[in-house]
């Protein structure tokens, strides 16, 4: 039996109701110690997930707090172990004191992660569903929460069993032929499942397929605000934050670094990330900060080109907007529409880039940027419900496994013997193992928890 865990579940600061959380065999006998219910019963009588409401007392038996208690007995919990939750007011004080209380009964403090893993290695939930938890947790966007809470149902998992199931099927029907020949078992004839591979080799691609939406709504879309010194850059990033993030002067030059932020902008996150204008410059700083401007551009999933519209164009703008690697979406916005513009209508449609007219002043014109932004990544019509691959980890070993798939196709094609092509069939099955955690490899699964948060 493991032992036996606990953790403040909610957040460090002062707030209205404070969770400390224990999981394991002694949870229920330690919270017994230090919690008495109002109507004097133990918590080893109590009923599962009530809530009960009583006394928490500390180490030296003085009283805590007045707080609600809830227990889940494994395997029904989250963890599959016995589980307990104290709801104390929401005091750093009072939650740090019920754990020392804990602690002083044999009770350890919960490493990071360390619930949700219990509850994968108790087989509460696939590693897909242990990964959505971090995912519903860090989410940014509603979209992105919809999708994380979708494959924390088993939206991924439940697809890859499919696959998984069928090419098993194909490795049971070999080796039950060769091991038992006298039963009567049909044929194995393996061209007989091309069918079957043709069938998970498109259901993997179909998956794999949502993996460029799925980074986008978990990452958000890489956006490079770019433009010549003073067209207005930060003001339109501070704009667009709402509060100043960035240092505004007439001086050209001043942001010689890039700055990232990100904000929900036209249905979709984006990660905006302010430049050193391009110039040409002799200072060693602001020569970096180009050339960090151009690596920036280089990972781009979107560039918003900002020109001065109060001053007729100049062949730095020109240069700005060649420095935009082609295939990267692009708006061009006009800044300081309050001032008259001296850009005319026929050189902004020579420039083969959408444009809106804005003031980063007075914040006239972004509803127009935000459509514009909305054009380019128009968001799904249904929310996700899980079927985005998001996760970069996932969507290698399914690629992995559908390359196998690919080459044991081929294989068949080439009339090459069906134990050769069983070999890559095992190599998919133990690619899609890995993505759920059938496989388990123990340093994956050690990264992936790490990324957690004491107390879930
Ligand atoms: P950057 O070098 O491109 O980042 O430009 P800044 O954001 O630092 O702005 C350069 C100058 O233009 C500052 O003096 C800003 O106050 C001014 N500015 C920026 N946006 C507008 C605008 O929409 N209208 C007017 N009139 N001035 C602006």
């Amino acid at each position: 039996m493991s032992d036996t865990i606990a953790a403040i579940a909610t957040g460090g600061v002062v707030s209205a109701i404070g969770i400390v959380r224990i999981s394991g065999g002694q949870a229920i006998a330690a919270a017994d110690r230090i919690f008495r219910p109002v109507n004097g019963m133990k918590l080893s009588g109590a009923e599962n997930r009530r809530m009960y409401y009583g006394s928490l007392f500390g180490t030296d038996g003085g009283l805590i707090d007045l707080c609600l208690c809830t227990i889940s007995r494994g395997p029904e919990s989250y963890t599959g172990e016995d589980t307990v939750e104290f709801h104390c007011h929401g005091s750093p004080v009072v939650l740090s004191e019920t754990l020392r209380a804990l602690f002083s009964l044999g009770v350890r403090q919960a490493g990071a992660g360390e619930f949700t893993k219990r509850a994968f290695l108790n087989g509460r939930m696939d590693l897909t569903q242990a990964e959505a938890v971090i995912d519903l947790i860090e989410a940014e966007s509603p979209a992105g929460a919809q999708n994380a809470a979708g494959q924390l149902r088993g939206a991924v998992g439940l697809r890859l069993e499919g696959v998984y199931s069928s090419l098993l099927g194909i490795m049971a029907h070999f080796h039950a032929v060769l091991d038992y020949p006298d039963e009567d078992i049909g044929d194995f004839r393996i061209t007989g499942y091309l069918p079957a591979l043709r069938n998970a080799e498109d259901e993997l691609a179909r998956m794999l397929s949502t993996h460029g939406r799925g980074r986008i709504l978990r990452e958000g879309i890489p956006t490079v605000i770019i433009g010549r010194p003073n067209t207005g850059k930060s003001s339109l990033l501070n704009a667009l934050l709402g509060y100043d993030r960035a240092i505004v002067t007439s001086i050209a030059g001043t942001t010689r670094d890039t700055i990232e932020e990100r904000i929900f902008f036209g249905g979709v996150l984006l990660r905006l990330i302010d430049t050193a204008g391009l110039r040409k410059t002799y200072s060693t700083i602001e020569t970096l900060g180009v050339q960090r401007t151009l690596s920036a551009l280089g990972n781009a999933g979107l560039v918003i080109l900002v020109l001065d519209g109060s001053e007729p164009l100049r062949d730095e703008d020109y240069e700005a907007l060649r420095s935009i690697p082609s295939g990267v979406p692009r708006i061009a916005a006009v800044n300081k529409s309050d001032l008259p513009c001296l850009i005319r209508a026929d050189e902004l449609s020579a420039l083969q880039t959408g444009y809106c007219s804005i003031s980063a002043l007075t914040g006239e014109g972004l509803d127009a940027l935000e459509a514009a932004v909305e054009v380019l990544y128009p968001g799904s019509e249904t929310p996700p419900a899980g079927e985005l691959i998001s996760n970069a980890r996932q969507a290698e070993a399914i690629s992995r496994a559908k390359l196998s798939i690919s080459i044991a196709i081929e294989a068949i094609n080439a009339n090459i013997t069906p134990d050769a092509v069983l070999t890559d069939i095992e190599s998919a099955l133990s690619a899609i193992g890995e993505v759920t955690g059938k496989i388990m490899r123990e340093d994956v699964i050690s990264r992936i928890f790490e990324r957690f948060c004491v107390g879930k």
